[in-house]
């Protein structure tokens, strides 16, 4: 069996990688280059996506992994200014939210994006991206891309982002919905904050404090190895994901409202849009801002996707948020899909069940995910804390 992979995601790099532990060929196509500019700062992980790890990736990585994680985190805190100091005012513990698991820990998007490629980085072609696909009367697909190249398999699973070329064709009822959101991003070292008291005011959990016409969140990422031992002991991964600095910094996010942003993305851009929003606050916060390293400074918008009624499964498949955005808990849900699909192909390679049986039993547990809720900080259902990532 041979399997494309469009996307070098969380979750298409976590079913590649599934993949070649278990032997079955796999190619993943990634329209960005190698060292692409990342998509925010840190995830959280939840319990479902060290699941998944735990199952696709090879011993190695793990001990990567582990050494990449921050602290545990189990409650987000409330801070106000009194006095002209910054001060706990409470804490809500995510102990009662649903998907939000005990052992919720930080990692670095890039340095996850590291350890998942170090897996599979022979297999990924970067700059290529999918244009269409024709699923072929003798049961192949055949995929084309932008640069005129095609490439042939078993099965294409698209694992190409919200945008996902492959659901436009596959499902083109889908349509993406502009949910008027955006969110300011941008990591500083903490290093840089040093005699402000913030990072050890709010220690290892994610804080919230009000700002100009939004909630501005910040948690300290602090590796469990110290990073000089991750950099020394893992460079040529490292370099593989692009990793050019690593040491412990505080992530801050800024939900705002897209009508605000304006068309310029650039780092600067970002950063003067946080700084009109952090003006009247705290000077820890605003030094927060000013210190941000300028290549993690990004603005992203929280898209969402029409519903969709069951369809019959193909020898074409979605993961992640191709299939089901969950801004806030996409990453987990990607990881997820991935392994549930790499489960179902190692029995179909094993000749224990048929490729369209397996997808069909993929596509009905995937799709059930789209009942997941989120927990990203523009992300507010009701009932539960503020997320606490980006
Ligand atoms: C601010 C913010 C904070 C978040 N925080 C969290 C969090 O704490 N926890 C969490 O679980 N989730 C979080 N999310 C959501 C998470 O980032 C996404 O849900 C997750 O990245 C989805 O993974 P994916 O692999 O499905 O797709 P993506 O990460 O979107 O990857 C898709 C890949 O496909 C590539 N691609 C697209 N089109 C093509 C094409 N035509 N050809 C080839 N390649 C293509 C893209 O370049 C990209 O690399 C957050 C999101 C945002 C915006």
């Amino acid at each position: 069996m041979r399997v494309i992979v469009v996307g070098a995601g969380p979750g298409g790099l976590t079913l590649a990688n599934g993949l070649r532990q278990a032997g079955i060929e796999v190619v993943v196509y990634e329209r960005n280059q190698q060292h692409g500019r990342s998509q925010g700062v840190s995830l959280h992980l939840e319990d479902q996506a060290t699941t998944a790890l735990r199952a696709c990736l090879a011993p190695e990585q793990l001990d990567m992994m582990s050494a990449a994680v921050g602290a545990r985190r189990d409650r987000v805190l409330s801070l106000t200014e009194q006095d002209g100091a910054l001060v706990v005012s409470g804490s809500q513990s995510f102990e009662n939210a649903p998907h939000l698991s005990a052992n919720r820990r930080p990692v670095d998007r890039q340095l996850l994006r590291a350890v998942l490629l170090s897996g599979v980085s022979d297999v990924v072609r970067f700059g290529t991206a999918l244009t269409g696909f024709e699923q072929r009367s003798d049961s192949t697909v055949r995929a084309r891309f932008a640069d005129g190249s095609t490439d042939t398999a078993d099965l294409l699973v698209g694992a190409d982002g919200i945008g996902s070329v492959v659901r436009r064709q596959y499902l083109p009822h889908v349509r993406v919905l502009d949910t008027g959101r955006c969110t300011l991003l941008g990591a500083t070292p903490l290093s840089s904050l040093a005699g402000t008291g913030l990072p050890e005011l709010i220690g290892d959990n994610p804080a919230k404090v009000q700002v100009t016409g939004t909630t501005m969140i910040v948690a300290a990422v602090r590796f469990t190895a110290p990073p000089p031992a991750l950099r020394e002991r893992w460079q040529a991964a490292l370099r593989h994901g692009g990793v050019s600095e690593v040491e412990d910094y505080l992530m801050w996010a800024l939900p705002t409202s897209a009508q605000h942003r304006g068309t310029d993305d650039s780092s600067e851009a970002v950063r003067r849009h946080a700084r009109e929003l952090t003006a009247a606050t705290h000077p820890a916060l605003r030094q927060v801002v000013e210190q941000a390293r300028p290549a993690t400074l990004a603005r992203l918008s929280i898209g969402s996707l029409t519903a969709t009624s069951p369809w019959t499964a193909s020898n074409v498949t979605l993961l992640g948020d191709a299939a089901h955005a969950a801004p806030g808990f996409g990453a987990n849900s990607a990881m997820w899909d991935a392994q549930r699909l790499n489960e179902l192909l190692i029995e179909v390679a094993g000749g224990k069940q048929g490729l369209l049986a397996a997808i069909g039993t993929y596509e009905e547990a995937m799709r059930g995910a789209d009942a997941r809720p989120a927990s990203f900080p523009g992300a507010r259902p009701q009932g539960r804390p503020t997320g606490t990532s980006a």
